[in-house]
Order: structure tokens, then C-alpha cells, then sequence
């Protein structure tokens, strides 16, 4: 493998959007976009302004209006969405090595995890869009009724920093999938896998000009003149809980959708004849993959009092082993945070555990050196109130709370502005069951951890989401449910 990083380090990258087949002159502001291992710039980003995203949403409705794309075959679109699939893991090293030096996730876990989730986005929704079809109603006599799903137009799909291709590979594949054309704007502090993605898609001329389209920049800047333009029709977000309510009150002007994907708080409970040592594996990766920067992070642990004792002393204990460095070495489980700024707000929440009456059971300190990186941390608890239990840090910071009763724990779990994941680990099929029709989170995963399948949705309630993403809730969020009923 190349070392992208020194190579990234003396000679910059130049990233800027694509509109219509073209790649624009990096002409906008200026970003830096940071190493957060090391704090040096590895590429500078130049701001797709207000005229460069009215251009990229121009050529992503000529595209979808008149273009080739409109009347795309099913086979044809099946053809464009393997041929990315393909791309993507013929240069799976590359983009695994591009996504670990922009966000600080260990390679392996990119190169593992997150590479191959990528690709298989795009030849899932291939698939699907081969058996999917519309409905027919005949119980009507004289009346057939047709209900069919036509695209919904150009589609804004706005992605966050911790997992950017991933992310962004499932609002890709599934707009795409469905016919939609579109404008993708990624966070503008990982910006660089995206733009090699780009690069590879346009070297190969898999989409037709105006199908898929880039925007760089900031939130306020581009995220702000793409959510508010008025010739879009929905936008599919992650990110944090604020700003998706900032782009539904934009949308809401419009009388537009937007399917959103937010933050998370999501409880673990772990319940007296669980298996330990799966419960404790599964609780590691729940609250430390992805450096704890995830969405679906299980870092609000319940733990049953019979077995408080022994899980806990092992959880601080393999907490306190997990190794901490650079995210290339092969041996690293936890990298940098992202930014300094992270890095400082996990100190805060420290501060504030002490200060509210948690104990600091692993972890809690900043450890010196260019790049932003922490001790992982755990805390126990005895109230779910404090704001270390209530508030997404995002960070591998663990919250561990003790239970006796199951109806006491689910209101202590269910206590949450948040409801994305619920975690619960028992040998009883009956209490799984229960938990899972009594957790109010959009998906609950019993005895496994950080378990995705793009046939099922994911997405939270509350101020975890609005919608779906995988199989027929990514279908709801890219078309338009048409009704034809005809009198026979
Ligand atoms: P963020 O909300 O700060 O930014 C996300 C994206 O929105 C970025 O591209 C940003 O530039 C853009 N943006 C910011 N302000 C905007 C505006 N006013 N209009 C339009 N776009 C704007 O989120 P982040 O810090 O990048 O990501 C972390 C958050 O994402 C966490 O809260 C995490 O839980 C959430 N997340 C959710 C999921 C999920 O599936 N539910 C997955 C991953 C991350």
C-alpha cells in the first residue's frame, strides 16, 4: 500500500465539487482538511458558494428530467450500480487508507468493515430493484387499483464526519437505485474519500453527466444553499439532531420530505443469565468501535446488580487495556478524535460526570501529543439523569449504571430524548421479546452488537429520526407512492 499519508502531507490534495460530468476550478474558500492523528493538513478544500450548488442541483435536474437516467432500464441501472460496487473494492485499500487519515478510524476497521459495507450498499439496492415492484388491488368489482413508486427527482444527501463513505454509499446506492439523480455534499471535515470516489467513478464513466453531483463546504455555507434549494426535492441527512431540524425547518418552506438519521443514546442492558463474555465482547465494540464515534454506539450500559460485580471489574479492566494510537498500526483499537474540539468536549462531560457524583472508573484524560487523542473512558452512575447518561458525547466514553428489575430498567433506558438502538443481552427469548416490543428505539439487537442488514430499516424515533434506511424504507424515502385506480 501507498503511504498516503506522507504522500498527503507534502503534496496536499485538491478537492472540489463535480457538477454535469466536470470537475469545478477550485476557485472557493479555502479549508483546510486535517489529519487528526497528526493536526497537519492532508488537502485543501475549496467551497462550493451558492451559484456552484444552483449549478449542481441545474445538472441534476436536466439529468433527471431529459437525461439518459430518466429512462434508465433496470438493467441499466443494475449495470452502474455493480460497476461502482466493483470500483469501490478494486480501489478498496486506497479508499480504506483515504478514510482512515481523514477520520482517525483505525484501517483496520475501515479496510474491514467499512470498505466492503460500502461496496455491498450499492450491489444490495441492485438486487432489490430487480424484485421490487408495485402493488395491485382487485377486490374492487369493476375497479383495478394501481399502486406504483416513481422517483422522487433530485435528491440532497448530506453526510456526517464519522463514517463517510459508509454513510454516504447508502443514500448513494439507494437514490440511485430508484431512479432519483443527485447533488452529495459531505461533511467538510472528511471530504477526502468521497472526492477520490468521484474521481474513480468519473475516470471509469460509470453515471451519465448530471447523474451524481458533489458539493463541498461548510454547514452554513453549502449544507444551508443545498438544503434551501428550491429545486430539490427532499434531502436524506446524517448528522446531529440540531442540524436536522435546522433542514427540516428549510424544507418545510418547500412543503419537502427529508428522511433524517441523527444522534444517539442508545442503552445496552445486560441482564443476570446473559452470556458475560459475550455481553462484555459485544458491549467493547458497542461503546469503542469507531473510535465511539458512532451513531449506534451502545455506550449507556445497564448491568444487572447479581452481576455488576464481575462485569464491570471487566469492562474497566479491557477498557483500560484497549490500545490507543495511530490509526495505520495494525495493533491500534482506538484512534484520534476527530478534531480538538471533540477532544476538549469529552473533557467537559469528565468534568461534568465528577461533578454530578459519577465515579471515573477508566480513562478521563487527554493524551499529549500532535493529534487528538484520549483515554478511553467509563463512568459509573446511579442516576440516568446526569448528563453524561442523557447527552450524545461521541466518543469511546461508556456510561455504566446497576438495575434489579426489568420494568425499572426499561424505564431507565426508555428515559432518553434519543431512540435509535436499543441493546439487550439474555439467554431468555421471552424477555428479549418483551424488551423488544417496550425499548422505544427504532431498532433493538439482542445478543449481538453493531449488527446491520440492509433488508431491515434503520433509523431512529424521537430526536433520533424521521424514516428508514435499507430495503423498502430507503424505497419510502426515494419515490413517491403513486395511486391509478381504474374503472374497468
Ligand atoms: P453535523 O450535523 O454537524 O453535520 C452533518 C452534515 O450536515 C455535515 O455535512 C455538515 O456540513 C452539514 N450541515 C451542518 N449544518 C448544516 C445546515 N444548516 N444545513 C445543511 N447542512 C448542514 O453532524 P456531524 O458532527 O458531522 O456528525 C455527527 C452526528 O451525526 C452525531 O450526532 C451522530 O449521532 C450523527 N449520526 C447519525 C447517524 C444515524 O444513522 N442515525 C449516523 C452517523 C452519525
Amino acid at each position: 500500500m501507498k503511504n498516503v499519508r506522507s504522500e498527503l502531507m507534502s503534496n496536499p490534495k485538491t478537492i472540489t465539487g463535480y457538477a454535469a460530468g466536470a470537475f469545478a476550478a477550485p476557485t472557493g474558500e479555502a479549508i483546510p482538511v486535517i489529519d487528526p492523528a497528526t493536526g497537519t493538513t492532508v488537502a485543501v478544500l475549496h467551497e462550493s458558494d451558492g451559484a456552484e450548488v444552483g449549478a449542481a442541483v441545474a445538472a441534476a435536474r436536466d439529468a433527471f428530467r431529459a437525461g439518459p437516467w430518466a429512462g434508465a432500464s433496470v438493467a441499466d441501472r443494475q449495470r452502474a450500480l455493480h460497476a461502482i460496487h466493483d470500483a469501490i473494492l478494486e480501489h478498496a485499500e486506497e479508499l480504506a487508507a483515504l478514510e482512515t487519515l481523514n477520520t482517525g478510524i483505525p484501517f483496520i476497521q475501515t479496510k474491514n468493515i467499512h470498505l466492503p459495507r460500502a461496496a455491498q450498499n450499492f450491489r444490495f439496492f441492485a438486487e432489490f430493484i430487480n424484485q421490487d415492484g408495485g402493488e395491485v388491488f382487485t377486490q374492487e368489482p369493476g375497479y383495478m387499483s394501481l399502486v406504483t413508486y416513481e422517483p422522487i427527482g433530485v435528491c440532497a444527501l448530506i453526510g456526517p464526519w464519522n463514517m463517510p463513505l459508509g454513510l454516504t454509499a447508502m443514500k448513494m446506492a439507494g437514490a440511485l437505485a430508484f431512479g432519483n439523480t443527485c447533488v452529495v455534499k459531505p461533511s467538510e471535515i472528511t471530504p477526502l474519500t468521497l472526492a477520490r470516489l468521484f474521481e474513480i467513478m468519473d475516470a471509469k464513466g460509470i453515471l451519465p453527466p448530471g447523474v451524481i453531483n458533489l458539493v463541498n463546504g461548510r454547514g452554513h455555507v453549502t449544507g444551508e444553499a443545498l438544503s434551501a434549494h428550491p429545486d430539490i426535492d427532499m434531502v436524506s441527512f446524517t448528522g446531529g439532531t440540531e442540524t436536522g431540524a435546522r433542514i427540516l425547518g428549510a424544507l418545510a418552506k418547500g412543503i419537502k420530505g427529508g428522511a433524517m438519521e441523527l444522534g444517539g443514546k442508545s442503552p445496552s442492558i445486560v441482564f443476570a443469565d446473559a452470556d458475560i463474555e459475550r455481553a462484555l465482547d459485544g458491549a467493547m465494540l458497542g461503546s469503542f468501535m469507531n473510535n465511539g464515534q458512532m451513531c449506534l454506539a451502545g455506550s449507556r450500559l445497564f448491568v444487572h446488580e447479581q452481576v455488576a460485580d464481575e462485569f464491570i471489574a471487566a469492562f474497566t479492566t479491557r477498557t483500560k487495556a484497549l490500545r490507543v494510537g495511530d490509526p495505520f498500526d495494525p495493533a491500534t483499537e482506538i484512534g484520534p478524535m476527530i478534531n480538538a474540539a471533540q477532544m476538549a468536549r469529552v473533557a467537559s462531560y469528565v468534568e461534568s460526570g465528577l461533578g454530578q457524583g459519577a465515579t471515573l472508573l477508566a480513562g478521563g484524560g487527554q493524551i499529549e501529543g500532535d493529534g487528538f487523542f484520549i483515554e478511553p473512558t467509563v463512568m459509573q452512575s446511579n442516576s440516568n439523569a446526569l448528563a453524561i447518561c442523557q447527552e450524545e458525547i461521541f466518543a469511546p466514553f461508556a456510561t455504566i449504571q446497576t438495575f434489579s428489575d426489568e420494568d425499572e430498567v426499561i424505564a431507565r433506558a426508555n428515559d432518553s430524548a434519543f431512540g435509535l438502538v436499543g441493546y439487550v443481552w439474555t439467554a431468555d427469548l421471552e424477555r428479549a421479546l418483551r424488551l423488544s416490543r417496550r425499548l422505544a428505539t427504532g431498532t433493538v439487537l439482542v445478543n449481538t452488537p453493531i449488527m446491520r442488514d440492509l433488508r431491515t430499516g434503520f433509523g431512529g424515533v424521537r430526536q433520533s429520526g424521521l424514516g428508514r434506511e435499507g430495503a423498502k424504507g430507503s424505497r419510502a424515502m426515494f419515490t413517491e407512492m403513486k395511486s391509478t385506480i381504474i374503472a374497468l
